[in-house]
């Protein structure tokens, strides 16, 4: 396991209100009471910047929500919990996220040119706020985010890709901006030994 690496408690703050949006008050406390992250009950860290919460506490509350509802539900509440972190994240203009939001999705710009400069807010935010290392590169069918330190190295192995937050964040961030849903892939994930967790988004929507 790598060494652990700190990241804002806006970042842990965000996680927490999206699973309590989708698993209510008392099924947030029973994921904190499974991650062994008792300390924030009712106490969750603040809204800002400074680092000082963990990818590793991160990691087990995502592990902590797949446990609760098994590995074949987990998914889909996986997903809904990162929907949850674009929407919640947009509404309380988390420092987190750091978009320009509104003025983005009003720009009068091709819809592939309006995801690229979406895409590109959310690696500069996810490096100089979240403090985790992402890069996007492009072709000519897709994009391709790329998250050189997740916290999935934090969780138990997976048989297949389990970044599910991150997928669903980015599919409700295109469909926001877009109206449009697109099929986002994990293509490779580091919770199965990849070098890093890549992510596919496809430049036609489905
Ligand atoms: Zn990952």
């Amino acid at each position: 396991m790598p060494e652990d690496r700190m990241m804002p408690n806006d970042a842990l703050r965000l996680l927490f209100f999206s699973i309590e949006e989708v698993m209510g008050k008392d099924g947030m406390k029973a994921a904190l009471r499974g991650a062994k992250l008792e300390q924030y009950i009712d106490n969750y860290p603040p809204k800002n910047l400074s680092l000082d919460v963990r990818f590793s506490e991160y990691a087990h509350t995502e592990q902590a929500v797949e446990d609760f509802y098994g590995p074949r539900g987990a998914k889909a509440m996986l997903l809904r919990v990162g929907r949850a972190t674009f929407n919640y994240g947009m509404k309380e203009q988390s420092a987190v996220l750091g978009l320009a939001g509104q003025a983005l999705k009003l720009m009068p710009l091709p819809m592939t040119s309006k995801m690229k400069l979406l895409l590109e807010q959310m690696v500069a935010a996810a490096n100089k706020t979240v403090n985790q290392p992402t890069r996007l590169e492009e072709d000519a069918d897709s994009f391709t985010m790329i998250v050189d330190f997740c916290m999935c190295q934090f969780r138990p192995k997976h048989q297949s890709p389990c970044c599910y937050v991150t997928v669903g964040a980015l599919t409700e961030a295109m469909r926001w901006l877009t109206d449009k849903t697109f099929a986002i892939q994990e293509l490779t994930c580091m919770n199965l030994g990849a070098d890093c967790c890549r992510y596919r988004i496809p430049k036609t929507p489905e």
